[in-house]
C-alpha cells in the first residue's frame, strides 16, 4: 500500500505509507459523463459541481430550466467527496448561541430548517433508491472540558423543549461504556444523527441528475463573471464564452480569488482526514460498544467513525492554513488517534486526505442574491451534507422566483469584513487563540 508522489525537488521523489486521495474514491466507479459543447445561451450557469451545484441543478432541470454545471476539475473534486458522512441537524453555531444571538423565535425558525435538511435528505436517498450506506447510529459528542458538559446539557434542554428531540446526556463514566477512552468529560447523544459514503451519495445523486438531463462540463473552470445586457458573460478556461441569464456560485470552500464578492465572505479552512488499516476485531470490541459517530468540543476537533470492516476514519483541523504538508497533517491526527485510544498508537495509516471547508463570519449558511445579481448557496461550515442538499434545492426555487425557496435564512445579512481581501492571512493567529482556549477553557 504505497504511493508515489513527487516533493518540490523535481529530481527527488517521496515514497509515502499511504494513499493521498479519499478513500470513498476507491468504494465508487465513476460515472462516465459527457463533457457538452459549450452553446453559445443558456439559462442558468451553475458554478461547482458538489451536492449543492448538483441539487440546484436537478431542482431547476425539473423547472423545465436550460441548466448547465461547470466544474474546473473532475466531477465532485470538492468537499463533496471528500467529507466523513455525518448527516446531522443543526449548524456549527452551536444551538445555545443561537438563541442567544437571534432570541427564542428566530432561532426556532432557523433551527427547524436544519432539522428540514436532515428529514428531506434521508427522504430523497430512500425514495430515489441511493445506494450510500445509510444508517442512522447517532451522534455522540463529546466533551473536552467538564465546563463544556455543562454547554452541552443546556443544548439537550433546549433541543427538548423547542423541538421536541430526545438526546441523551452521559457523563464521564456512562460515556465511558460507549468508549475506551478517559480523554473526555462526558459526552450528549443525539440519536438521529447518521451516517453515509459520501462519494456513493454524490454519484446517486450525479446519477439522478444525469438522468434528469443536466448537462454537466468537467475540467471547465468559469475564470470571469460580467453583467452585459442584463445577461451575465460567462468565461471559461479556454477563453470560451457563453451567455447566461442567471449564475449561480456553488463553490463554497473552493471559491477562487476571481469572484472577490463571494470570496470575501468565504473562509477556506483545511480539514484533514485518515483511514487506518483495519483494527483487530477483538481489539475494537474491547475500545468501542457504540456504532455512533464521535465529534468533540474543541475548536481543533477531532471527529471519528468505524467503518464496518473495522477501518477507523479520524478526522481533524491540524492548522487553519494550507501552509502544513499533508505528512505533517498526518503525523498529528496520529498522535491525536493514540490521545484518543492509547491502544492504537501503533496502527497503520492506509489513506490520508484533505478538504476545504467553507466558513462564515456567522458560523451559519447562505444563500441568496448579490447586488451584482449572481446567485450563491454556500457557507455550511463543516456541516454541509444535509445543509448544501436542501439548500441547493431551496436556492433553485429561489432563482426562480417561487415561494419554495423563502425561508428567514435569507433575512441574514451575508457579512465580510475590511480586514478580509483576497488572503485570509489572520488565520494564524485565529489558529494560535483557538488553541490556547482548547487549552484553557
Ligand atoms: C474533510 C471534510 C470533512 C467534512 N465532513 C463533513 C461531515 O461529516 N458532515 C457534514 O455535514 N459536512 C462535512 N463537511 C462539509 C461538506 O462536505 C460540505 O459542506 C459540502 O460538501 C459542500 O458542498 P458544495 O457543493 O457546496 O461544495 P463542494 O463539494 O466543495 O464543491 C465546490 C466545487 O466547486 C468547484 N469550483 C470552485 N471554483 C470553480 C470555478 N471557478 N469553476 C468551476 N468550478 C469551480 C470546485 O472544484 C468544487 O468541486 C466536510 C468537509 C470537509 C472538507
Amino acid at each position: 500500500m504505497s504511493v508515489v508522489i513527487r516533493s518540490k525537488n523535481p529530481f527527488q521523489s517521496l515514497i509515502l505509507p499511504f494513499k493521498t486521495t479519499p478513500y470513498w474514491w476507491e468504494t465508487v466507479e465513476p460515472l462516465k459523463v459527457d463533457n457538452k459543447e459549450i452553446p453559445n445561451q443558456m439559462d442558468v450557469a451553475i458554478v461547482g459541481s458538489g451536492y449543492t451545484g448538483l441539487w440546484a441543478s436537478i431542482i431547476l432541470k425539473e423547472q423545465g430550466v436550460d441548466v448547465h454545471v461547470f466544474e474546473a476539475k473532475e466531477l465532485g473534486y470538492g468537499a463533496s467527496t471528500r467529507n466523513a458522512g455525518f448527516v446531522g441537524a443543526g449548524y456549527k453555531l452551536g444551538v445555545s448561541k443561537l438563541f442567544k444571538i437571534f432570541g427564542k423565535d428566530r432561532a426556532v425558525e432557523l433551527f427547524n430548517i436544519s432539522l428540514k435538511a436532515r428529514e428531506d435528505i434521508e427522504e430523497t436517498i430512500r425514495k430515489e433508491n441511493i445506494d450510500c450506506g445509510f444508517v442512522v447510529p447517532g451522534h455522540l459528542v463529546v466533551a473536552w472540558k467538564p465546563v463544556h458538559l455543562a454547554n452541552l446539557e443546556k443544548t439537550a434542554e433546549l433541543l427538548e423543549k423547542y423541538f421536541s428531540l430526545k438526546t441523551r446526556l452521559l457523563d464521564k463514566s456512562s460515556l465511558s461504556a460507549c468508549m475506551e477512552t478517559a480523554l473526555y468529560h462526558g459526552g450528549l447523544f443525539l440519536p438521529e444523527g447518521a451516517l453515509l459514503n459520501p462519494a456513493r451519495y454524490y454519484q446517486g445523486v450525479l446519477a439522478l441528475a444525469i438522468k434528469k438531463g443536466v448537462d454537466f462540463h468537467p475540467q471547465t473552470e468559469v475564470q470571469q463573471i460580467e453583467q452585459k445586457g442584463g445577461k451575465f458573460e460567462v468565461t471559461f478556461s479556454g477563453n470560451k464564452r457563453t451567455l447566461a441569464r442567471e449564475v449561480l456560485m456553488a463553490t463554497n470552500g473552493y471559491t477562487s480569488s476571481s469572484f472577490p464578492e463571494i470570496q470575501r465572505r468565504i473562509i477556506p479552512l483545511p480539514s484533514t482526514i485518515v483511514l487506518t488499516e483495519p483494527i483487530d476485531k477483538n481489539l475494537l470490541e474491547k475500545l468501542v460498544h457504540t456504532k455512533s459517530a464521535v465529534y468533540d468540543t474543541k475548536n481543533f476537533l477531532y471527529y471519528f467513525r468505524f467503518l464496518d470492516d473495522g477501518k477507523l476514519l479520524f478526522g481533524g483541523r491540524t492548522q487553519l492554513n494550507f501552509k502544513s504538508s499533508i505528512i505533517d497533517a498526518s503525523k498529528e491526527l496520529r498522535r491525536s488517534i493514540s490521545m484518543v485510544f492509547p491502544a492504537l498508537k501503533e496502527i497503520k495509516i492506509w489513506n490520508v486526505w484533505e478538504g476545504k471547508v467553507g466558513f462564515t463570519f456567522d458560523h451559519l449558511p447562505h444563500y441568496g442574491r448579490l447586488l451584482n445579481g449572481i446567485h450563491y448557496c454556500l457557507g455550511y461550515c463543516g456541516h454541509g451534507v444535509a445543509l448544501s442538499s436542501y439548500l441547493g434545492k431551496l436556492t433553485a426555487y429561489y432563482l426562480l422566483n417561487d415561494p419554495r425557496g423563502q425561508s428567514s435564512l435569507l433575512t441574514l445579512p451575508f457579512k465580510k469584513e475590511f480586514f478580509y481581501t483576497a488572503h485570509p492571512w489572520f488565520l494564524p493567529m485565529v489558529g494560535l487563540w483557538y488553541r490556547l482556549k482548547d487549552i484553557l477553557f
